[in-house]
């Protein structure tokens, strides 16, 4: 059987359905099911995507030979159905031509309108609408978006002057006209003229005046959009394939701007902004599509109800509405209850939003278009749990409905819309945490109190401006990737982070920002969108989240059909109870190094570092040891009787230290010592790449009395809390561990400690030793590694660094590059990589569950709360994910939706 390349439809017979979206594209495919059930649809035909790739390969004569017989009779088809002919005097068929690839790509690819139209059709337009300015108004149209887009007369820069625009101002200026809408029908026809001459001097050709030769024309073109910069831009963007190439819809024009009898729209059968199950949407009677969205008339609600709600939040008075924006309700009610049985029907039909285009031809209502409509966050959790609890979806489709990384919207302040429509973006940087902030600028974290709403902005930031952090509406950072300190400790805290916007330039010293030319000063307000990455000058206006019972719904919904469960990274009680609340089952990841920073324990710490000899190490490690059991028992009591996975001490010692005179004289003063001693020794710690320098493990087996005062910190914690009856799971993790000789050694030196702190106190807890997989030599080796280890949690952070061998804290500088490029489709550090460090993660499953049948596998990465990474992690048979609260809700329906895709 020969392949099938045109799809004819209308009149309520279609050759195409819904479920053909690969083939016909998503418009193609609900044009053809519209006809299936009876909606009404201009009729027409769709040419396949498989046509698209064919153009690709063969070219435009091989293509256009395959299509050539059966457009013909699809045209024909169309002609017979209207009762209309292609180029005809009295009652010409005029097409539109438009791209339609599986999924939308909104603006991204070519459009024709008005096709057919030369000096004979416009006659025959003329006399059928009885409105002669009206069809020559439409050849104009036509001409001059046939020569654009199809003659390649668009000019190439913004800076270049569109030739047809050219024509039209000198026109207007010749006979003192201010608007399009002033050129009478002499004018027009003068224009299409004009037009016409200025194609052949610059095209050399005539322009084409026989329709088939015009269709043929805006068929290729399309075809070519497909492969226009933009569009391929697009879809590396939204990961679009490029072999998917994008179907053609041919099909009838109608018009909405015909006169006070006409009209054109777009509807929602649900509220796309709150999900509020009621019909909606606006229109604009004599106007064309893109008036509606054009924003020079206001368009006009489609209920009455609609209408008044909107008249009362515009301040409009109830006469006011009713004469002069009148609902379609009221303005043409025989066709309002046409629009609103099919409005029902189409989302009966589909069980879902639908987004519906329509026009009103003399009368006449057209649907031209339905699809699945885009939704607010907030929307997409109430439409599901409310369209579950009528009848329409059951539970694992529920959950399906509902893109995971959407609740963060519901989670986090958000900019208010209207705001937004003026705000003006300063520069882009990488979306490291989201929401939204307004503040003004400070530069030091200990001046973030100085104004009610800061905005930190750092070159990059350290652990020690935490505390600046916290009290800041937002962070800002020149460097750092999206696992720098500043994104996972904005995460961590919910608060709204752009990191590596390496446009701007920040001086310490004047207390100034600068981007390109333009110089803000401390105090000067702007705002960021951590979920955009854009940074905005000025204020604008933030609108709190509010958790619906609907969201806690989806939620249990959620953990119902998850295999896996969802732990938090979290180091204080405030974060592990918030995280509680999105519902953590533990905590996976407790970085003990962001204990160390708050208050008077940074000088213990730095005492503990600065001391000359080991006796000096311990006598300051002994004043920690209080402090951090406190720190533990805190964190322990939030999470009561849930795992809670403690990390010891991490980063490289020379991040604690103090590093300007300030510091220096202070930790001097404290420790009894001359500064040159102190400076000497903060020298003596710098490191080239303290990512890969003296951390992790390496920190604990060579100053083991550290390991030793965190481990009896832990267990301490543990024992005080049980004797207040609260029971507790501390699993102990080793950090960057490398060989098995490392691990063994730190396993050896915690499990001592706590087998004398049971001694010592006659208690025992029940406990776990496991370790972190993030050096790629762990992973390699993990079968020997658990040996010694009794959970593994990947660290994908510093996996991803090292397998890459891209330093986390410095990709600002390439990643955007990259990513704009295509050499990378996503960053690795947000989303993982499966293919390569995700083959790594898949070993040491494999090869540590050969050791240790049972041990017990998490992620703590920050690609633990991205869905696909979770998705992944499903797949590859963790236990769990661990993710900074925030994300929990996101990572929960992720891992549910991961096991539903598998049932
Ligand atoms: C990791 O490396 O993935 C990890 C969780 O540890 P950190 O980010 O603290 O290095
Ligand atoms: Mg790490």
């Amino acid at each position: 059987m020969s392949i099938k390349r045109v799809y004819t439809f209308g009149n309520k017979l279609a050759e195409g359905k819904a479920d053909m979206k690969n083939l016909l594209g998503g418009k193609g495919a609900n044009l053809a099911e519209m006809n299936l059930i009876g909606v009404p649809v201009p009729p027409g035909f769709t040419i396949t995507t498989e046509v698209c790739t064919e153009y690709n390969k063969l070219g435009q004569e091989k293509a256009v030979k395959l299509i050539k017989e059966d457009v013909e009779s699809a045209i024909k088809n169309t002609e017979e159905i209207l009762g209309s002919k292609f180029g005809d005097k009295e009652n010409p068929l005029l097409v539109s031509v438009r791209s339609g690839a599986r999924v939308s790509m909104p603006g991204m690819m070519d459009t024709v309108l008005n096709l057919g139209l030369n000096d004979d059709a416009v006659e025959g337009i003329a006399k059928k609408s009885g409105n002669e300015r009206f069809a020559w108004d439409s050849y104009r149209r036509f001409v001059q978006m046939y020569g654009d887009v199809v003659l390649g007369m668009k000019p190439e820069s913004k800076e270049d002057i569109d030739p047809f625009e050219e024509i039209m101002d000198k026109v207007k200026e010749a006979n003192n006209l201010e608007f399009d809408t002033d050129f009478t029908v002499d004018h027009l026809k003068e224009l299409v003229t004009k037009f016409k001459a200025a194609v052949t001097k610059q095209t050399g050709k005539q322009f084409p005046d026989n329709p088939w030769d015009q269709l043929w024309g805006a068929v290729m073109a399309v075809f070519d959009s497909w492969n226009t910069d933009r569009a391929i831009y697009y879809r590396q963007m939204n990961k679009i394939p490029g072999e998917w190439g994008t179907a053609v819809n041919v099909q009838a024009m109608v018009y909405g701007n015909m006169g006070s009898n006409s009209g054109t729209g777009v509807a929602f059968t649900r509220d796309a902004g709150t999900g509020e199950d009621i019909f909606n949407g606006e229109y604009l009677i004599d106007a064309q599509g893109e008036d509606v969205v054009a924003g020079v008339r206001t368009p006009q609600e489609i209920t009455l109800e609609g209408s008044k709600r909107w008249a009362k939040l515009q301040g409009v008075s109830e006469e006011e509405r009713a004469t002069k924006y009148p609902s379609l309700e009221e303005a043409m009610p025989k066709v309002y209850q046409e629009l609103s049985t099919i409005e029902q029907k189409l989302e009966d039909h589909y069980n879902d939003m639908q987004d519906l285009e329509f026009t009103i031809q003399d009368g006449k209502l057209w649907l031209l278009q339905t699809r699945n409509g885009k939704r607010t966050g907030a929307a997409m959790v109430r439409m599901a749990i409310e369209m579950l609890d009528q009848g329409r979806i059951d539970e694992k489709e529920a959950v399906m409905r509902v893109e995971p990384n959407k609740l963060d919207e519901l989670l986090h302040p958000v900019f208010d819309k209207d705001a937004m429509a003026e705000a003006n973006v300063l520069t882009k940087g990488l979306p490291a945490s989201p929401g939204a902030a307004t503040g003004q600028l400070v530069f030091f974290a200990d001046e973030c109190e100085k104004y009610e709403n800061s905005i930190l902005a750092r070159i990059e930031t350290s652990p020690e401006d935490l505390e600046g952090m916290n009290i800041a509406n937002g962070i800002l950072t020149a460097r750092g990737g999206m696992t720098s300190h500043a994104a996972v400790v904005a995460r961590g805290m919910g608060k709204c982070c752009i990191s590596g916007a390496g446009e701007i330039k920040i001086d310490y010293k004047a207390r100034t920002l600068s981007i390109n030319d333009e110089t803000f000063e401390e105090g000067a307000w702007v705002s960021l969108n951590g979920s955009t990455g854009e940074l905005y000058n000025g204020t604008i206006k933030t609108i709190d989240p509010e958790l619906s019972g609907d969201f806690g719904r989806l939620m249990e919904l959620a953990d119902k059909y998850s295999r896996m469960y969802v732990r938090t990274n979290a180091d204080t009680p405030h974060d592990s109870r918030v995280a509680r609340e999105f519902g953590a089952k533990g905590i996976g990841l407790c970085r003990t190094e962001h204990m160390f920073f708050e208050g008077d324990k940074i000088v213990a710490m730095r005492e503990m570092i600065l001391a000359k000899d080991l006796k000096g190490r311990e006598e300051a490690l002994d004043r920690l040891l209080p402090i951090q059991q406190k720190d533990f028992e805190g964190i322990f009591e939030a999470m009561q009787d849930l795992p809670v996975t403690v990390r010891l001490l991490d980063p490289p010692l020379h991040e604690f230290v103090p590093h300007d005179e300030k510091g220096q004289q202070e930790m001097a003063d404290v420790m009894g010592v001359d500064i040159s001693v102190i400076k000497a020794k903060v020298e003596s710690l710098h490191e080239f790449n303290p990512m890969l320098g003296h951390r992790g493990c390496r920190l604990g087996n060579t100053y083991p009395e550290i390991t030793v005062m965190q481990t009896r910190a832990i267990i301490g914690a543990a024992i005080a809390l049980k004797k207040r009856g609260i029971n507790t799971h501390p699993e102990i993790m080793i950090p960057l561990t490398g060989t098995l000789a490392e691990m063994k050694m730190q396993e050896d030196i915690v499990r001592d400690t706590i087998k004398k702190v049971f001694a010592e106190t006659g208690e025992t807890i029940e406990h776990l030793v496991g370790t972190m997989i993030e050096i790629p030599r762990a992973a390699l080796t993990a079968d020997e590694i658990a040996k010694s280890a009794e959970f593994f949690s990947f660290g994908t952070n510093d996996l991803t660094q090292m397998t890459f061998g891209y330093s986390r804290d410095d990709t600002g500088v390439f990643m955007p590059v990259y990513l704009k490029k295509g050499i990378l489709k996503n960053d690795p550090f947000e989303v993982l990589d499966q293919e390569g460090v995700g083959q790594l993660v898949k070993m040491a499953v494999e090869k540590g569950r050969q050791t240790r049948p049972n041990i017990k596998l998490g992620i703590c990465g920050e690609h633990g709360g991205e869905p696909s990474s979770v998705e992944f992690c499903h797949r590859t048979g963790l236990d769990y994910v661990s993710c900074s609260p925030f994300r929990v809700p996101i990572a929960r329906l992720a891992a549910a939706q991961a096991t539903i895709r598998e049932m």
